[in-house]
């Protein structure tokens, strides 16, 4: 059987690491925003990973990294607190909270992802930047940026345009004197004594200098690691083994393994991924916030649904939307223990197979149009036999996010039309049909017989059907749709719209 990619991802590491015991597994995220689904999809794909090495015998462990210590660059839009304006360039964790609720801005953050994180029940580990710094976990590899800054110069600068090189520095500075880190320009170095000389000068978006000039040790928080170093400088710090990434970072990646050598350490094994888009085909930006979160995402989608759609070629392009949520809602349904990715994607716990899936429940809620969970535990167990019953507890972890889409997606628009005379002869004819056939295919063909008949496209005859049964314009299968709900129900439903 070919492998699945998170265990041709393991086998890479192993080969690359024969001797490594445990693997670290790396995650970043950026708190200048809130979290969204890219940072836990790739905490859930790292986890795939996990699972992989573990099928192999080998440890490992899931660091989740907090970039906590880069300089606030603009305020999200979705963050009312125009009073951050006069906190842009100072490090997200020095900044206050702009809900009130933590100690800083990024504490916040990270608080949402963490909360985000802990609902998927992977194993991880938080680390902050911050913290790290603070610690003096980073000081050794700041100060061997210093004696190696020229060769750190040579791989960057490159890859500059000209006008920025100049100032361009592995090591930021975090001012004394007004805490902004974005402001800060190297003047000069003492490696062995590990300090800069800096002067507060520069402008970035919306953050001024404050003029300050002074030199000071690189050690203990009073300094991070710059753009272009920072991610190779952890790698060769933690001694990263695994780290998965958006397309975005491809060329970051590339540099960042030179950065890591250069410090000591070694380019970890890594892979990238394609980006989510929202439903008009643009890129889920987190600054922005725009799209599904995965907030919203379970309010649609179980957690599992979500695994999978992790899971799904992480090289393709996928898009969110209402759409999406139903398809891989139904597939995730659908798989069972024989699958190999079943236990993946159900790394929390197995689950009962059940004869419905997702969208039957948002059909059959839409047909109905009842949203009373024992009301519709009667009805659904009638209609598809005592396995939805004796498994409810299920299949309303499955009824829970319909009757969410139900209101959110169907019922704003749904409609059921005014009838013609001629619409109420072939619902009439239709009426017939399933008073005189109970099979799928039977009812399926009879449809389009009544089609012929009347000289009407079968497409219209079926949107008409689904007008009138679902108060939407397309539906499931009209023939199983049928089948599954008896003629007494379907009947009942079209006279229940003809009045
Ligand atoms: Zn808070
Ligand atoms: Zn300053």
């Amino acid at each position: 059987m070919s492998k699945l990619w998170p265990q041709l991802e393991a086998q890479r590491i192993v080969q690359r690491f024969p001797h490594t015991s445990p693997y670290l597994l790396e995650t970043g995220f950026g708190p200048s925003g809130h979290p969204h689904m890219g940072t836990v999809g790739e905490v859930v794909r790292t986890h795939y990973v996990a699972l992989a090495l573990a099928e192999l015998g080998k440890e490992s462990r899931l660091l989740v990294y907090s970039d906590d210590m880069d300089g606030l660059r603009k305020i999200p839009v979705n963050i009312d607190a125009p009073w951050l304006e006069e906190h842009l360039g100072k490090p997200v964790s020095a900044i206050p909270d702009p809900y009130g609720c933590c100690p800083s801005y990024s504490a916040h953050m990270n608080g949402e992802l963490l909360a985000m994180l802990d609902d998927t029940g992977i194993p991880y580990e938080f680390v902050s930047a911050t913290a790290e710094y603070k610690k003096g976990t980073f000081n050794q590899v700041l100060q061997l940026a210093l004696v190696r800054c020229q060769q750190i110069l040579n791989v960057i600068l490159p890859t500059l345009r000209p006008e920025n090189r100049p100032g361009w520095f592995p090591i930021m500075p975090i001012c004394e004197n007004c805490g902004q880190v974005n402001t800060t320009k190297v003047l000069g170095y003492d490696a062995e004594q590990a300090t800069v000389q800096y002067s507060c000068s520069e402008g970035l978006k919306g953050a001024v200098g404050c003029g300050y000039c002074g030199s000071q040790s690189i050690g203990d928080g009073r300094s991070k690691f710059g753009w272009k170093a920072d991610w190779g400088a952890r790698w060769a710090v933690l001694g990263i083994n695994y780290e998965m990434y958006g397309k975005d970072l491809i060329e970051s990646a590339k540099l960042s393994k030179q950065i890591a050598k250069i410090l000591g350490g070694s380019a970890p094994v890594d892979m990238f991924y394609e980006m989510f888009l929202d439903e008009s085909g643009r890129k889920i930006s987190k600054s922005v916030g725009k799209g599904l979160t995965v907030e919203n995402f379970t309010r649609w989608g179980t957690p599992e649904a979500l695994n999978y759609m992790m899971f799904k070629n992480p090289r393709q392009q996928k898009k969110l939307s209402s759409e999406t949520v139903l398809q891989y809602m139904d597939e995730a349904v659908k798989l069972t223990e024989a699958d190999p990715e079943y236990k993946y994607i159900y790394f929390a716990g197995s689950r009962p197979q059940v004869p419905i899936v997702y969208s039957d429940l948002i059909n059959i809620v839409s047909a109905v149009g009842v949203t009373d969970p024992e009301v519709l535990r009667e009805f659904i167990g009638e209609v598809y036999g005592p396995e939805v019953q004796e498994n409810w507890g299920y299949v309303k972890t499955l009824l829970a996010p319909a009757l969410n889409y139900y209101a959110d997606f169907i019922l704003p628009q749904r409609q059921f039309p005014v009838l013609s005379p001629e619409e109420n002869l072939l619902l009439d004819a239709f009426l017939a049909l399933i008073r005189r056939e109970t099979e799928a295919e039977a009812l399926q063909t009879g449809v389009y017989d009544i089609a012929r008949e009347n000289a009407i496209s079968p497409k219209d005859f079926f949107r008409l059907l689904y007008q009138v049964l679902l108060g939407k314009p397309s539906g499931p299968r009209i023939g199983s749709f049928v089948q599954q709900m008896g003629a007494d129900r379907i009947s009942g439903l079209i006279e229940k719209h003809r009045k």
